[in-house]
């Protein structure tokens, strides 16, 4: 690693808020630069369990961000071989779409190859690329206020810490961005239920074989279900359909009783096949996520001491880009950083984030398109999408 910060670094502490893939892809990136970096992280450690399944990493954002932090040969030795391929089912189980019996095609060189990674793998992978004790862990992010031109920051155990820059990548609650923007999300009209089952081959195991380490999408009119393997054998899945703003609280169900989510799923999927049941009984834990995003034509005057990347700054209904974007808004805030071509940290932090709401504003917009016809297809939509699969393959 570079030893000496660039001059706009040069003697200050940077705290990042989140260990996702967008705060550790930030630290790795300024810490080859030598920044003094430090990321304060909620989870108790490094070993609890990171939420969601796998990630698909695109030639032109995720990996691209991954070859200039010299972590791509780590990618390639720690990715999912043969995940990123596609099996589309309708409720009866008839087979729409499937790649699962296509021959083998990894190929970085290909724009077209989305190589998929378990997320744990993925944060781990980054990790070890960062300094000994760079990630401080049971950090939960309260407050923060500034004192002499440094912010003091609060946690949840009772811990303080000081910094000169604090970079927000806290995630779709972000405490963080309150200091940058009061610009609050709007909800998109989805919400997804989502289960982790820990057994699959024992517990569901007609699903499992479908699934056969690959996306599987169930689509029928008005709802989906999405399921994809994680990194060890588990599988989680997306109950996914459009529901009104208040449904959580209205709807009655307690989301923390799982035979209560278990009754619903299968009153609300009553004319699909019963193997899609045995995804839902074998699920011990639901979490119910309404999906929500920030305006895709937000605006705020940049600060010199505060910044927010990836879901805290442009949180949209996901459409597998989040991850990859997160990682980009990493690249261009540690260039504008340390590139030297801006003269004072105002100016580095005002280029970055134009172009981070830029890039935002375009993927939001689509993402906000694409959501109704991934949380409630219509005949016309599932046909366009096994169209647009079989057409890239020409
Ligand atoms: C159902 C679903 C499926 C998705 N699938 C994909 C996909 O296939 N591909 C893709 O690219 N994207 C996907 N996304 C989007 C993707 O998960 C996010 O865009 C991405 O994780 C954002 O990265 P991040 O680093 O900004 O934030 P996060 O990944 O949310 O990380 C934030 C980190 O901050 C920590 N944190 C939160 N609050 C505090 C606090 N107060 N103090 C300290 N730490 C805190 C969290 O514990 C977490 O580690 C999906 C999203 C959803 C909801």
């Amino acid at each position: 690693m570079e030893r000496k910060a660039s001059s706009l670094l040069e003697n200050k502490k940077i705290a990042i808020l989140g260990a996702g893939p967008g705060g550790l892809t930030l630290a790795r990136l300024l810490q080859l630069k030598g920044a003094e970096v430090k990321v304060y992280e909620r989870d108790f450690n490094q070993d609890s369990r990171v939420q969601g399944a796998i990630v698909d990493l695109h030639f032109d954002s995720g990996l691209k961000v991954m070859q200039a932090a010299n972590l791509l040969e780590a990618f390639k030795a720690n990715y999912m071989k043969d995940a990123d391929r596609y099996r589309l089912v309708d409720k009866d189980l008839n087979i729409l779409l499937d790649e699962i019996n296509e021959g083998n095609q990894d190929n970085f060189d290909d724009e077209h190859f989305r190589p998929e990674i378990d997320r744990g793998v993925l944060r781990n992978m980054i990790i070890e690329g960062l300094l000994p004790n760079t990630v401080v862990w049971d950090s939960q992010f309260l407050s923060m206020e500034q004192v002499n031109n440094t912010w003091e920051l609060k946690f949840k155990n009772g811990m303080t810490a000081n910094a000169d820059i604090v970079i927000g990548a806290d995630g779709y609650r972000s405490k963080v961005r309150s200091y940058v923007t009061d610009i609050k999300a709007l909800y998109s009209g989805a919400t997804i239920i989502q289960g982790e089952i820990e057994n699959p081959k024992i517990d569901c195991p007609d699903m499992y074989e479908l699934v056969n380490n690959a996306n599987l999408s169930a689509m029928d009119i008005g709802k989906t279900i999405a399921v994809q393997p994680m990194g060890n054998g588990g599988l989680t899945f997306y109950a996914a359909s459009l529901y009104a703003k208040d449904w959580i609280e209205t709807s009655g169900i307690d989301f923390n009783n799982a035979d209560e989510v278990y009754a619903y799923l299968v009153g609300f999927y009553a004319d699909w096949n019963p193997k899609f049941f045995t995804l839902f009984k074998s699920c011990k834990k639901f979490l119910v996520r309404p999906l929500n995003y920030f305006p895709t034509d937000q605006h705020w005057e940049a600060k010199e001491n505060v910044t927010l990347l990836g879901d805290a700054a442009h949180l949209m209904p996901p459409s597998g880009e989040g991850v990859n974007t997160a990682m980009l808004d990493a690249l261009d805030l540690s260039e504008c950083l340390t590139n030297g071509e801006f003269s004072d940290l105002k100016s580095a932090v005002a280029a970055y984030e134009t172009k981070m709401r830029a890039r935002a504003s375009v993927l939001g917009k689509e993402a906000i398109e694409g959501i109704k016809d991934f949380a409630s297809p219509s005949r016309d939509s599932i046909e366009d999408l096994v169209r647009m699969f079989l057409n890239r393959k020409e």
